[in-house]
């Protein structure tokens, strides 16, 4: 599977997509309540397929759902199902359940294979109007889906998973593993002696975003003003995360070209929330790991995790020492046992490539998937 994204272009048509997401946004608060009321009623979970035929069936009679294919309405169904299915899955976690969304914020809908249609270079048909994108790349293979999404400037994105026919790229083998470390001031420390800085654009993006919120939060609710400061707001958050997203695909390029192996430790978020406090949203480690993931498997390389209590921070590089606490403002500490001088995150990026290389040695490699625990 694959994802493209095209950005259509604005034309005062595209009204009817956004007016067509509204209506979706409806249907979905519909069946919220619908869900809600039957586990009031009957103290069970609602059948999704049940669920469907009844949506469908209502969506005959009302004109104003018609706004969005049928298709659309099945996906939000479906939508609403896997939002269920995550919550009976890791409630103990804190997972909540799906909940009601304001419309004017509902993003999306997506269609399947009927209800659409491609004319030309770059038209598409929805319903019985066409709308125009920017084709910024050839869309290959069988499409899956087509979502129409809007983003909060208000601007209308198409995103089309196909299936992915390409095989892998050709492998490129260094035959070397290597251990990462992240960290806040250093994004990730790496055991084969670099290391790679923060950005620093993120660090002043982050200065002009705070202004332009404190400038958003003064202005009278509801006032024109308001509006041009949450614009504005908006288009410095989309700058820096496409920004970061930028570096972050080029940082996995050039590591999963060095190495065939990299190891690093199950982020656990919430501990670091708790350590660091609101930074690390901002590094969203989350995110590199994903992309790492993607282009590793592309290139044939291996993402592996480390157990996240595993104290790499604590053991000894050199001697396997583990000492009783290691507190967090220290950054070298001499080794009671060989007298080694450890750096932290270096000893720690080398415990983790240790861990890592015997996890693939026994043949017991723990895949990426729950790479993060909420
Ligand atoms: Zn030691």
């Amino acid at each position: 599977m694959k994802t493209l994204k095209f950005k259509l272009y604005s034309h005062k048509r595209n009204k009817y997509l956004k007016r067509s997401i509204n209506v979706a946004g409806v249907i979905y608060n519909h069946c919220i309540a619908l869900h809600k009321r039957y586990y009031r009623l009957f103290g069970k979970h609602l059948n999704c397929s049940r669920l469907q035929s009844h949506i469908a069936k209502l969506r005959k009679r009302k004109a104003f759902w018609q706004q969005v294919g049928s298709q659309a309405v099945q996906d939000i169904c479906q939508r609403i199902e896997k939002a269920y299915q995550l919550f009976f899955k890791h409630h103990k976690k804190g997972v909540r359940p799906p909940n009601f969304k304001k419309v004017k914020k509902y993003k999306s809908f997506t269609l399947k294979q009927a209800g659409y249609k491609f004319l030309g270079v770059n038209r598409l048909k929805i319903g019985d109007k066409i709308y125009q994108f920017w084709k910024s790349r050839e869309i290959e293979g069988a499409i899956k889906t087509l979502t129409i999404k809007r983003t909060p400037l208000g601007e209308l994105f198409m995103v089309v998973v196909v299936d992915d026919c390409s095989e892998l790229q050709i492998r490129s083998t260094t035959g070397k593993i290597a251990g990462f470390d992240f960290g806040l001031k250093t994004f990730l420390t790496c055991s084969e002696g670099f290391d790679i800085a923060s950005p620093s654009f993120l660090k002043q993006s982050l200065t002009s975003l705070k202004k332009a919120s404190r400038h958003h939060s003064k202005k009278v609710k509801g006032s024109n003003n308001r509006e041009q400061a949450r614009l504005n707001l908006v288009r410095k958050y989309e700058d820096v995360s496409n920004r970061r997203s930028d570096w972050f695909w080029k940082l996995a390029h050039d590591l999963t070209d060095k190495f065939d192996v990299l190891c690093f430790e199950t982020l656990n978020l919430k501990g670091m929330h708790r350590l660091w406090g609101r930074k690390i949203s901002d590094l969203a480690f989350g995110e590199f790991l994903q992309i790492l993931e993607w282009v590793g498997k592309k290139k044939g390389k291996q993402v592996v995790y480390i157990d996240r209590w595993y104290p790499s921070s604590k053991t000894c590089s050199c001697c396997g020492h583990i000492l009783e606490s290691l507190d967090l403002s220290v950054r070298r500490w001499r080794c009671p046992s060989c007298q080694a001088e450890n750096d932290r995150d270096i000893n720690a990026s080398i415990n983790i490539k240790m861990v890592g290389a015997s996890t693939i040695r026994l043949g017991d490699v723990r895949q990426a998937l729950p790479a993060i625990s909420v």
